[in-house]
């Protein structure tokens, strides 16, 4: 219930995504800014049965560290979604890529120590650096 469109730029990646979307996140690490060209806010899914595509003949993966991937459409450009090599449970999609609801919030930020000073996000939420992120995923055993 309540399937939430997303697609690529040119259109040619096309999807839906069968997940109850509540909140965003926001990435300001050094690598998500140089692939989307500024803080990579995504829709983070739990379950890769949740991603359905129409078209994906485009859809092309660079693989960005030892333990993730990121997917792009290679005619338009779009940086579309991360995921963990090693965990295909865990997929961000890119938050401009969905047709969202309105009335999301932002509940999280991280590696904000790699934020540049010409940007801000307002609000308050948690702001965490890339140390107490890392630190995080250890604790509570969660990968993101
Ligand atoms: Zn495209
Ligand atoms: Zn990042």
């Amino acid at each position: 219930m309540g399937a939430i469109k997303g697609q690529c730029l040119c259109g040619d990646v096309a999807f839906e995504l069968v997940a109850e979307i509540s909140h965003v996140d926001a990435c300001h690490c050094t690598m998500c800014r140089r692939w989307t060209g500024s803080a990579f806010i995504s829709a983070d899914i739990r379950s890769s049965n949740a991603l359905k595509f129409s078209s994906d003949e485009t859809l092309k993966w660079y693989r960005s560290s030892d333990w993730a991937e990121r997917g792009f459409c290679s005619k338009c450009g779009s940086s579309l979604f991360y995921r963990l090599t090693e965990n295909d449970e865990f997929l961000a999609v890119n938050s401009g890529s969905l047709d969202l609801p309105s009335g999301l919030s932002l509940t999280k930020e991280i590696f904000i120590d790699e934020k540049p000073d010409y940007y801000a996000l307002e609000g308050d939420r948690p702001r965490l650096t890339g140390a107490e992120f890392m630190a995080s995923l250890q604790a509570s055993n969660e990968e993101v």
